[in-house]
């Protein structure tokens, strides 16, 4: 999750997905720090390891992109309509 180099940490991007991708983070001179900076910058953790929010942006592309592909609806599991009507009259 870290790459080190001259006594100094980063965290690296675990998916590299974007051509844009930031790679790694800034780097600081402890693995705290520089998991600290990441936080701050709003990179995802998605329990494997960190990823750059160029990545994060990617993805929700992609995600975007498949839904007007084949629909809102096939992207949703049964019954989330039904979910969705009750959330949104609790809202109320
Ligand atoms: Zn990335």
């Amino acid at each position: 999750m870290f790459a080190k180099r001259n006594d100094q940490y980063s965290v690296i991007c675990h998916t590299r997905a974007a051509e844009d991708c930031s790679e790694n983070g800034e780097w600081c001179d402890s693995e705290e720090e520089a998991q600290e900076w990441v936080e701050q910058e709003c990179w995802i953790f998605s329990g494997e390891g960190w990823f750059c929010l160029k990545c994060n942006y990617h993805f929700m592309q992609n995600l975007a992109k498949t839904r007007r592909d084949k629909g809102m609806n096939s992207m949703l599991p049964d019954g989330w309509d039904d979910d969705l009507a009750v959330g949104i009259d609790t809202v109320r």
